[in-house]
């Protein structure tokens, strides 16, 4: 069967005809879209608000003749935000309609915050609309286990997209009771979900192998707010038999920032609100088409609260060349780190959560686990806990050490006596645990 063309595809060129431009998409034509918006909102900027009054002082959105010549201006980190945030604002306060509190995992400890006019959810709305045609057509059914409560919260911005589409969606939440999820898997004929990759994960080891109490029909699924471990997409392959996409976003981007097509082969940027670069972290210079290091964006169309050159601190790359959805829109590789999450070991190289995820996922009936690296002599203790399904035997503890030392990372460190394995807790729960940060612990030196 052919692959269908991003859906993204169409709705840059309604965004571009918006702005003057035709058809048909070619990059000539994106990019001299993103210059012109670029240089916006960098004017923007610079008028309205008093932190990039400051910060972009002396570069003047006329410095800006090329895309390029944005690698000359000054970056914006999550600290300036936390610092200050209302110094970001270009509109008065009482035009912004939704403010998003993101609790910081870095020094500072202070919270960000991160405000949306309406015009800027409307944005939000519309590149979910698109997005998501990926994945649904009018008329199906979709679960959607994101928050949603609110007004402008994710799920309920989602949800006003999907109206759009004719396309039923089911405002859920985060997963608790995996039984009652299921029974509304099967119960509501759901065609496509919507979540966060452990939350499913645990959906679909609920089950012994084999064993299928719930009619659960699922066509499609996009997997979302965490990086996406191939050992889990391949596990809810395996159980539901339908597609899992994958999408690319943080808050700070306007939730979404990229989304997969059919071929699958990386996440099609927004780069009609967004203009993406990938750079080297220590020197900020960019690295070579197709090399990993940190992704880096501005806002293009964003009114309130507009972002230039903000530093994700996500580890990715461009996927080169053209889709074989045909598509000329760039893509992102699967974010597999992020700058700070990974943990050098005594004997060289380094774990991260992304190497233990691919290890200890595809071991049959693991659902989450925990690990920390601590000091022990002269060497490195990496402890794991691991929760398993009710149903897992005996055989869980053997197959997640087999499952670690079959890291070659972690094999080399052992192999030289600069790492230990410390004993494999293993609890059996079928509890779902409220999505938080997935991180190492690295205990060294706090002891
Ligand atoms: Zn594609």
């Amino acid at each position: 069967m052919a692959i269908r063309r991003t859906p993204l595809e169409s709705w840059f060129l309604k965004k571009a005809a918006d702005a003057g431009g035709a058809e048909p998409l070619t990059r000539t034509l994106i990019e001299s879209y993103q210059l012109q918006k670029l240089k916006e909102t960098l004017a923007l900027a610079r008028a309205a608000s008093p932190f990039y009054r400051r910060h972009l002082e002396n570069f003047p959105a006329e410095q800006l003749r090329s895309l390029k010549d944005l690698q000359a201006f000054p970056f914006t980190t999550a600290g300036d935000i936390s610092k200050n945030p209302l110094l970001f604002l270009c509109v008065s306060q009482d035009q912004i309609n939704r403010v998003v509190t993101i609790n910081s995992s870095g020094t500072t400890g202070r919270p960000k915050r991160v405000f949306f006019t309406g015009g800027d959810q409307e944005l939000i709305r519309d590149f979910f609309r698109y997005g998501m045609s990926t994945l649904v057509e009018p008329g199906d059914t979709v679960l959607v286990l994101l928050p949603g409560g609110r007004p402008g919260s994710v799920g309920a911005l989602l949800a006003e997209a999907l109206e759009r589409s004719q396309v039923r969606c089911i405002l859920h939440g985060f997963v608790r009771d995996p039984r009652e999820t299921l029974q509304i898997m099967a119960g509501q004929k759901v065609d496509s979900l919507v979540g966060v990759p452990t939350q499913v994960l645990a959906l679909a080891r609920y089950e012994a192998p084999g064993k299928k109490s719930f009619p659960v029909r699922l066509k499609n699924m996009l997997l979302t707010t965490d990086h996406v471990p191939r050992a889990i997409v391949n596990e809810i392959e395996r159980t539901w038999y339908c597609r899992v996409y994958n999408h690319y976003g943080m808050t700070e981007m306007g939730l979404g920032g990229g989304v997969e097509c059919e071929a699958r082969d990386g996440c099609h940027l927004r780069e009609a609100d967004l203009y993406f670069e990938i750079v080297d972290p220590a020197t900020g210079e960019a690295v070579p088409e197709g090399e990993e290091g940190e992704v880096v964006f501005t806002t293009l169309t964003r009114q309130g609260m507009p972002l230039i050159r903000y530093r994700t601190g996500d580890i990715a790359r461009f996927v080169p060349g053209t889709c074989s959805c045909g598509s000329l829109l760039k893509r992102i590789a699967p974010v597999r780190d992020r700058i700070g999450g990974r943990v050098p070991l005594a004997g060289g190289g380094f774990i991260s959560m992304s190497v233990l995820d691919e290890a200890l996922f595809a071991v049959k009936g693991v659902i989450d686990f925990q690990a920390a690296v601590s000091s022990a002599g002269g060497a490195d203790l990496l402890t794991v806990k691991v929760q398993a399904a009710v149903w897992a035997g005996e055989e869980v503890n053997d197959l997640v050490r087999e499952a670690l030392l079959s890291v070659p990372v972690i094999a080399g460190n052992i192999a030289k006596g600069a790492l230990i394995l410390g004993p494999v807790d293993v609890e059996r729960s079928q509890k779902i645990r409220a999505p938080a940060k997935r991180i190492i612990q690295d205990l060294r030196g706090k002891e």
